[in-house]
Formats: C-alpha cells, sequence, structure tokens
C-alpha cells in the first residue's frame, strides 16, 4: 500500500504566556485566533489554535502556554524552524512588518527562495518565505491585509538524531517525494498546496529539550476518518508503534514516535473548528468538551485572561 499525507495539518509548541502568544501570532503575524481550548490531557493549562480565516488543515498553530514551562531547547527530534508562507512578491512588506515590531530577522537562502528567520517571544524558530502556491488567506488583522496575510504554512525544517531514518519514513511511508538535495538539507514535497514543503537537515543531531520555546510535534494530514485508518495500519505495518484513534474534537488524531526522535501526528482533515462555533464567531469564547463542561468555573478560574488586540504599533 502506497499512501500519501496532503502535508502538515498542525504544528504544536510550548510557550509560557497566552497574552505574548497570541500579540506574537495575531498581533504581528496576523493569524486569526481561531479556538480556545484547553489541553484535554492537562485542563489547567490552555489550548490555543491559530490560523487563517477557518483553520484550515496546513495553517493551524497550536500552543500549550504554561507559566511555570522550563525553557527549552532547540534540537534533535523535534521541528527546527516553523516555515509560514506569504503571496508572492509581499517578502519586502514582511521584513518592514517585523522591522516595525523591533524583531529581528535574518535573510537566509535555501533552494533558490529567499526566508526571513526569526523568533517568537519564547524562542521558537521562525520564518517566512514567499511562494505563489497555496490558497489567499481571507483573514485581516491589524496591519495586515489579506492579499499580504499569511497564507498558512511554507512547510518545516525538521531536525533528526537519525536523518537517514527520518528521510526514508518520510519518503516511503507518508509518502512525501525527495525532490532536491543543497547543503545540509534534503527536501521532500508532499501532494498539498499548503504545508507541503519538509526540508529535513542531513546533519545528525543530539536531543533537544522539550519545553517553552521548541515544538511539540508535527501533524500530518489524513483526509476523512477512513482513510485515517489506513494510515494507522500503514504505520504499523511499517514497524512504527500508533497510539490508538484519540478523538481531538476537532480532528482525530493517533500520535508515533518516529526513529529520528520526532513526534509525528496524523490527524483527520474534518470535522473542524466549525463544529461548535460558528465560523464569524471562532475563538471569541472559551470551549469545552462536554465532559469538562459541568467544571467550567473552576476551569475557569485557573486560566490567565487574555485578549486578541491590535498592537499599538498598528494602531
Ligand atoms: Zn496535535
Amino acid at each position: 500500500m502506497t499512501k500519501h499525507t496532503a502535508g502538515i495539518h498542525h504544528i504544536t509548541a510550548f510557550v509560557r504566556n497566552p497574552q505574548d502568544t497570541v500579540d506574537f501570532y495575531a498581533g504581528v503575524l496576523g493569524l486569526r485566533l481561531i479556538k480556545q481550548t484547553i489541553n484535554f490531557d492537562a485542563p489547567e493549562v490552555y489550548h490555543l489554535y491559530l490560523g487563517n480565516e477557518l483553520g484550515s488543515p496546513g495553517t493551524i498553530i497550536t500552543f500549550f502556554p504554561w507559566a511555570h514551562s522550563r525553557k527549552g531547547r532547540i534540537g534533535g527530534g523535534q521541528v527546527g524552524i516553523t516555515t509560514y508562507v506569504v503571496p508572492a512578491g509581499t517578502l519586502d512588506f514582511w521584513a518592514e512588518r517585523l522591522r516595525k515590531f523591533a524583531i529581528a530577522f535574518e535573510r537566509t537562502e535555501r533552494f533558490g527562495e529567499a526566508y526571513l528567520q526569526f523568533e517568537d517571544k519564547d524562542g521558537l524558530k521562525l520564518e517566512i518565505v514567499a511562494r505563489e502556491e497555496g490558497p489567499q488567506s481571507q483573514w485581516s488583522f491589524g496591519g495586515v491585509p489579506a492579499e499580504k496575510a499569511v497564507k498558512g504554512f511554507g512547510g518545516a525544517i525538521l531536525y533528526s538524531t537519525a536523518p537517514a531514518r527520518t528521510a526514508h519514513l518520510l519518503e516511503h511511508v507518508m509518502g512525501l517525494s525527495r525532490v532536491g538535495q543543497e547543503g545540509a538539507y534534503t527536501r521532500f514535497k508532499s501532494t498539498g498546496d499548503l504545508g507541503n514543503v519538509i526540508d529535513l537537515n542531513v546533519t545528525p543531531m543530539g536531543y533537544g529539550i522539550g519545553g517553552s520555546g521548541t515544538v511539540h510535534h508535527i501533524a500530518w494530514r489524513a483526509q476523512d476518518d477512513a482513510d485515517h485508518a489506513q494510515w494507522r495500519s500503514h504505520v504499523e505495518q511499517n514497524g512504527f508503534q500508533p497510539t490508538p484513534i484519540v478523538d481531538r474534537q476537532y480532528f482525530n488524531a493517533i500520535y508515533f514516535r518516529e526513529e529520528g526522535g520526532i513526534l509525528f501526528e496524523i490527524a483527520t482533515d474534518p470535522p473542524g473548528f466549525a463544529r461548535d462555533e460558528e465560523p464569524e464567531h471562532l475563538g471569541e469564547k472559551l470551549m469545552l468538551p462536554a465532559w469538562f463542561e459541568a467544571n467550567r468555573p473552576q476551569i475557569v478560574e485557573n486560566l490567565e485572561p487574555f485578549e486578541v488586540r491590535v498592537l499599538k504599533e498598528d494602531q
């Protein structure tokens, strides 16, 4: 059986502060907060989702903000850099915007493409690339009009403790195509038009340390529940140990750790974030799954309030 993922579904990272995180990803990068809920495995911690207007697969970054988190260290077994893609011709707009917010960035180049690389407040490494490919976001916020908005993920750079094993997995299990080699990077492409360019650093790296400023896992797309079940047996037949299917409310998930140490998830495209809120009101209220509703007052009491706001630089 050959299977091909369309690309990245979402990326989940650890941070410390919900207000700082929303200010950075909504206030500076112009993403939409499409869901605020809690970590279903740790209800004292938010789970915040930011993406395009509907939180389409390939656009979703999710955060567990936890004030007492230790500082992580980026290294092997992690997504090293998360790549955002903006419309062709808008990279200078983004460089100017980063300057406006006093965010230090570096211009780099890979595979003939220009990148702006920078960090969020917790040290999570990000980059922006401009491409024709991928639908335009319909969301505008603060100083970011929809026609210049982040479309979603361009992809990611993976740091592996066993790059040859990770490369084999990407190509032969996840169904990506190996499309290039340049310096320390092997480039893979998936079939979708967002979250579809994966650069693997082929230098084996020592393990990073999980904590704030690091990615916890990268999730790949499955089309629907039937495809998801197939993915689970496919992964298992290839020698990995996926978890049972877990209901994450907005998608179903399985998880497995690949041989280079990176935690992979496979998540279904449906049902998506409009299953419990109207599309025009996504992310405005704290949403809890039914099994937590009875404890809402205590849960809310433990969470630090925050707001989605236009930052002073944009006023
Ligand atoms: Zn996930």
